[in-house]
């Protein structure tokens, strides 16, 4: 608060929040945009629909510890993949923003899609920008109760809708629809399904650019990879300066000159309210519907479009483009190098796992002809969605006999793991040391690739028996 004489000035330190009306645009950069976003939300919902073979092709199997992804199934002990996935996207992400700025702001990001779906209804039931505007500041009478009843049982429908799916991911539709027609969902399932509708409703519905604005972290450090080559959206100064009203008959021989007749369409488009016309803005997600709305009134006033258009720093100072950019191919080449790493596990994955857990409760079991047993803990987990045969044997530089009580073949069921105790029974040796390697080897029937070879330890008396 600051004081000078009597007049006293209050400053509030927060920014009250201004309901935004953009007006909706369906020509040039939007349709482009509309068929984008369209083509995720139909992924999004297809996903737990989609079939392979029978099986689902994505499927979060949390009960039974599998993930199926694209038909391939993963088991927790490969989670290091995931890990790999979201280092992919992450530099994906990196390399898009050096070469195109925001463009995943304005669109892919779920946020933005979401928030579309939501305003397209907004849209279709309260009506245009200048009806929407009337509508909030009008009495609440009897039409005003109607349209905003219904707009949000319609949004409560898509929330529904987005948590629904969500959820399918994890329990298939069929089940989770079974759950709900007979009231039988698991705590969990209620859980997700109100949190992540809830979620939904709030922040694509209500809050919608105000997420980007003071919640998303992206916002704010994605300036930081911009280089001077980065696409941005921006206003060509020099075409549109100096600025002003005039009738379209007065263009050519105003003394005023610029092209920008400050119609304020652009402001009146930005999802986020900006005016681009101040410069680049972190509140910009490049949604390119400034540059829409300006060419519309640029074909209607005879001037050439692209008043405001996809551009960059080095354009708009008319200097020339370059494409010796160390963080663009810096980026890259981290992610052409984590993609390569990805392909190379992916394609020399074996779905066969072998754990091996020595007896504990005695290291060796001498015999009364000289030899020495070990015992061993077998686990065979089979991480196909087929019924596999396996054969199991061992390696050692020192004769052996290998004993299993299960037989040297066996049977593992899909996603399963088969546990089985093995011996390994040779002669006393004084001459080698106490401690020797060993190697079980299991080995796929029908398909030899899938092989894996696992070392162990074979201990005998450090001394010999008298
Ligand atoms: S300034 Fe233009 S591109 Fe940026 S958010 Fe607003 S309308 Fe979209
Ligand atoms: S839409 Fe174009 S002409 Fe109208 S105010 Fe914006 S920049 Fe100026």
């Amino acid at each position: 608060m600051n004081s000078t004489n009597d007049a006293v000035e209050q400053v509030t330190l927060y920014e009250k929040w201004r309901k935004i009306y953009p007006l909706s645009l369906y020509g040039g950069w939007q349709r482009w945009r509309r068929v984008v976003l369209s083509f995720l939300v139909g992924i999004y919902y297809a996903g737990p629909w989609l079939r392979l073979d029978g099986d689902p092709m994505f499927w979060f199997n949390l009960p039974e510890r599998k993930f199926v992804f694209f038909g391939v199934t993963f088991f927790p002990q490969e989670f290091v993949l995931l890990s790999w996935i979201l280092m992919m996207a992450a530099f994906l992400l990196f390399t898009v923003t050096v070469l195109a700025g925001r463009v995943f702001c304005g669109w892919a990001c779920p946020q933005t899609v979401w928030t579309l779906v939501y305003f397209f209804i907004e849209q279709k039931v309260e009506g245009e920008r200048n009806q929407r505007l009337r509508l909030d500041r009008g009495p609440w009478n009897r039409n005003r109760i109607v349209r905003k009843g219904i707009k949000y049982i319609l949004w409560a429908g898509v929330a529904f809708s987005i948590s629904f799916t969500f959820v399918a991911y994890f329990d298939t539709p069929q089940v989770l629809i079974e759950r709900i027609l007979t009231l039988s969902l698991a705590g969990w399932e209620w859980f997700w399904l109100l949190f992540l509708a809830g979620a939904s409703f709030l922040f694509s519905g209500v809050l919608r650019e105000q997420v980007c604005f003071h919640m998303c972290p992206y916002a704010r450090f994605q300036s930081v990879m911009f280089d001077r080559d980065t696409l941005i959206i921006s206003y060509d100064e020099n075409r549109g300066e100096p600025r002003g009203h005039r009738p379209r008959r007065h263009l050519e021989d105003s003394p005023r000159g610029g092209d920008c007749v400050d119609c304020k369409l652009c402001v009146h488009a930005c999802p986020t309210g900006i005016d681009i016309r101040d410069g680049l803005q972190y509140q910009c997600i490049a949604c390119a519907a400034c540059i829409d709305a300006c060419n519309g009134i640029m074909e209607q006033l005879g001037q050439a479009p692209n008043l405001i258009r996809y551009s960059s720093q080095h354009r708009d100072k008319g200097e020339e483009v370059t494409w010796k950019r160390p963080r663009l191919f810096g980026y890259a080449a981290v992610l052409m190098a984590i993609c390569s790493g990805f392909v190379f596990m992916l394609t020399n994955r074996v779905p066969l796992e072998l754990d091996i857990i020595r007896d504990r409760g005695r290291l060796y079991r001498e015999h009364w002809d000289g030899s020495v047993e070990n015992t061993y803990q077998l686990k065979i987990i089979n991480r196909e969605e087929t019924v596999r045969q396996y054969t199991l044997t061992a390696e050692a530089d020192f004769p052996f006999e290998l004993k299993t009580r299960k037989g040297e073949l066996v049977e593992v069921q899909p996603g399963k793991q088969l546990t089985m105790i093995a011996d390994l029974v040779a002669m006393t040796d004084p001459e080698q040391p106490a401690n020797r390697p060993v190697h079980f080897i299991v080995e796929t029937v029908g398909e030899p690739h899938f092989i894996v070879r696992e070392p162990s330890r074979f201990l005998q008396p450090s001394e010999p028996r008298e």
